[in-house]
């Protein structure tokens, strides 16, 4: 992601050689822009409601009950039972709260953690690419080797191409990094893909780390599947989640790994010395929140995808190819028939020209040639913020100015 740093601060940085090349996150480049420009930001994925009120309420009665200090390494009781409880509800897959589950600070350290606790520099990681941005960065961290597998388009949907994983893998994988619910390109894992993920892992040996931060969020009747349930795959999978997307609280930060205690020693051992322990209070909200999951997330799937309708209709109708999201907060399109420019430089200008702010999906690749057409929008938005920015590309593209 070398090209989403500021030059100005690259030339003082002392950063290390690993993380070098990765700069500045776009995310936070992107919505430092949307505040200077008083953009729409369809960029971040965060939503502008206030979160649920179940959530807070027991987060601010946490915090007044004193619940205000270092909480077992582990993570708070109550979260970790909510954790296994809702394992077994929704996929029928049993985990020992005590010994099976972690509490982490969001999904990204139980990434990091299970990157940096289970694999030894020179190991190769097997990422679908695009990827979340953090993948590249940690695996780097790790001194391990980022090996990606391109997802492609069929004009219809993303797809895994078949065969595409089984010939990426070498004798010296070791783990492999799975996201479905898919960021950015808002794709799920059909069953033959995910059969073929497993396919893979189970002959080559590898550990898979599966990041289903967008589990409940799928549309049109979906189901997630997570790759644990599939044959074989319990005892090498750790999987992770979040309160983040599920309950709309992306600035909470409370995640969760599931995975055989002898897994889940990796990643306790990489955690406890990155930020040793997640916010007590936190963790009882987030619990809650596990505990009422149908609740809550059943009116939000609803609201998202109506949004997500709205912005694909929206966009298609002001010219842009869109691609179809079947999952997440995300949905992509293909700018190359509208314009000569990269993504990167389209997204810086896009806010200057009409304000609004999306992300160039060119950062979610090793080389970002292979993402330069693509851009992505956020639909976790108020309605009204999407239809403001459809309106501004409206007048955009009218004015022939893309
Ligand atoms: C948002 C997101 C995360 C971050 O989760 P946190 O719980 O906030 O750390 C991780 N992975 C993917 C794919 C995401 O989109």
């Amino acid at each position: 992601m070398n090209q989403t740093g500021t030059s100005a601060s690259k030339d003082r940085a002392k950063v290390c050689s690993r993380l070098a090349p990765f700069g500045t996150t776009i995310f936070a480049e992107m919505s430092a822009l949307a505040l200077e420009t008083k953009s729409v930001n369809l960029g971040q994925g965060f939503p502008e409601d206030p979160g649920p009120e179940l959530l807070r309420q027991v987060a601010i009665e946490a915090i007044q009950e004193g619940d205000n200090q270092y909480p077992p390494g582990p993570g708070v009781p109550q979260l970790l039972e909510a954790v296994a409880a809702h394992q077994e509800a929704e996929y029928g897959l049993v985990y020992d709260p005590a010994t099976e589950v972690l509490a982490t600070a969001g999904a990204t350290e139980a990434v990091a953690a299970a990157v940096l606790g289970l694999c030894e520099p020179g190991d190769e990681v097997l990422m679908l690419e695009p990827s979340y941005d953090s993948y590249g960065a940690v695996v780097a961290m790790a001194g391990a080797i980022r090996v990606p597998v391109r997802l492609s388009y069929d004009g219809d949907r993303w797809v895994l191409p078949a065969g595409a994983l089984a010939a990426a893998a070498t004798g010296r994988s070791r783990l492999l990094l799975l996201n479905s619910p898919h960021n950015p390109t808002g794709k799920v894992l059909s069953r033959a893909e995910l059969e073929e993920v497993a396919d893979v892992c189970r002959r080559h040996d590898l550990i898979a780390v599966t990041d289903e931060v967008y589990e409940h969020l799928v549309y049109d009747g979906r189901r997630h599947v997570p790759l644990a349930t599939l044959e074989g795959m319990r005892e090498r999978t750790v999987t992770v989640s979040s309160a983040g997307k599920s309950f709309s609280v992306t600035g909470w930060k409370v995640g969760w790994a599931c995975a055989s205690p002898e897994l889940l020693a990796g990643v306790r051992a990489a955690k406890q010395f990155l930020t040793y322990v997640t916010p007590a209070p936190l963790q009882r909200a987030a619990a809650a929140g596990l505990r009422a999951t149908h609740e809550l997330v059943g009116p939000l799937v609803d609201e998202l995808q109506s949004n997500r309708d709205l912005l694909a209709k929206g966009l298609a109708a002001v010219g842009f190819p869109v691609r179809a999201a079947e999952g997440t907060y995300f949905l992509t399109v293909d700018i190359s028939e509208m314009t000569n420019e990269d993504a990167a430089t389209f997204c810086r200008q896009l806010p200057h020209r009409c304000g609004v702010v999306a992300v160039p999906c060119s950062v979610f690749y090793a080389d970002p040639a292979a993402g330069s057409h693509l851009v992505r929008f956020s639909f976790c938005k108020l309605r009204s913020s999407i239809e403001e920015a459809v309106e501004r590309l409206g007048r955009l593209g009218a004015g022939g100015q893309w």
